[in-house]
């Protein structure tokens, strides 16, 4: 589940608030987003995907919230390892990261009801 916005890294962009499939997340006017319906989360990772400045942790339970302190999970390398491993932006074509997140985008998107017409 996410579990934390790092407020310090965050841009307010709002690109995990338009991605979230279950809408787990609510936009602040001036400010950052807010967990505002944690037990929605999925945990799909696709916050975590696209936020371009890895402002985002999603634990790995997908059953119950684990709440995680934010200077270890800073220290911890996670942040933006899901990016990463995904091969997205920076990443792309770095042949250790190959991107097969494609595979599940129209799939999320779907869900999310965002897909323009007879893409999906
Ligand atoms: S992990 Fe998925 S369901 Fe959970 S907040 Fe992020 S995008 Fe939404
Ligand atoms: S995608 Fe990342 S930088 Fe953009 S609002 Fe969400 S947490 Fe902040």
């Amino acid at each position: 589940m996410i579990e934390l916005i790092i407020e310090d890294r965050c841009a307010a962009c709002n690109k995990c608030v338009e991605i979230c499939p279950t809408n787990v997340l609510a936009i602040v006017p001036g400010g950052i987003p807010r967990i505002a319906r944690q037990d929605e989360c999925e945990t799909c990772y696709m916050c975590e995907l696209y936020c371009p400045h890895d402002a985002i942790y999603v634990g790995p339970d997908c059953e119950r919230p684990e709440p995680v302190d934010k200077d270890v999970i800073l220290a911890s390398g996670l942040l933006g390892e899901f990016r990463r491993n995904h091969g997205w932006d920076e990443w792309a074509g770095d042949p250790r990261y190959t991107n097969e997140h494609w595979q599940m985008e129209n799939v999320f998107l779907r869900a999310r009801g965002a897909a323009p017409a007879g893409q999906v």
